[in-house]
């Protein structure tokens, strides 16, 4: 199985913030394993939550690649001092076909994504506010839209350091176990 082929366009990050630890794990979970799968390179979560973390650990052990869940204290430090383009995802910003191709270009890129209420200061910090579509839905279905217009749509194959790969099947699962060091 070969390396999947490598996604073209910016490194990303993600922050999230707003996230409840013990009161919306899936939603955050669902938004760190997307960041990842759609070549984020690491998920910022405030505030932190360890078992979250392990959660994903566990599975890019098992996946491979080396995206990394990582507790933020002071969110607007990050992204005041973020050595890049810094995006607040949310309805009320711009068309995201407006904004996509110069993000493109970008080196690197910090999406932002809130939870149930946003802090208005957001929308200032950010350089772009972009909105997916302009009715209300996701933090997940949002990241996973802006990041397949910036980076593609990973396809199938062995990431780095990966102790299992999936082999694409019309009907079906099949799981292939890659021996250590072959990954
Ligand atoms: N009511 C919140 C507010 O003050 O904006 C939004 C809550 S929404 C459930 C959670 C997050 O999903 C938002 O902070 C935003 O990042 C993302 N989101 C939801 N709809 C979006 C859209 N149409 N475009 C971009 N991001 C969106």
């Amino acid at each position: 199985m070969p390396r999947p082929r490598r996604s073209a366009g910016p490194r990303v990050s993600v922050l999230r913030i707003g996230h409840r630890a013990g009161r919306d794990p899936r939603l955050t979970t669902h938004v760190a394993l997307t960041a990842r799968a759609f070549g984020a390179e690491r998920l910022y979560l405030h505030p932190g939550d360890a078992a979250l973390a392990e959660r994903i650990a566990r599975v890019a052990a098992t996946w491979g690649g080396s995206f990394a869940v990582e507790a933020v204290r002071d969110w607007k430090r990050l992204i005041r001092e973020f050595d890049g383009v810094v995006v607040h995802l949310t309805m009320y910003g711009e068309p995201v076909a407006r904004v996509a191709p110069k993000l493109r270009r970008a080196t690197s890129v910090l999406l932002v994504v809130g939870g149930a209420k946003v802090p208005p200061d957001l929308y200032r910090l950010a350089a772009h506010n972009v909105a997916v579509g302009h009715q209300p839905h996701s933090e997940v279905a949002a990241l996973a839209v802006i990041l397949a217009k910036i980076r593609g749509i990973p396809g199938p194959g062995v990431w780095p350091g990966a102790r299992a790969v999936l082999v694409p099947q019309a009907h079906g699962k099949k799981v292939v176990a890659i021996a250590e060091g072959a990954g």
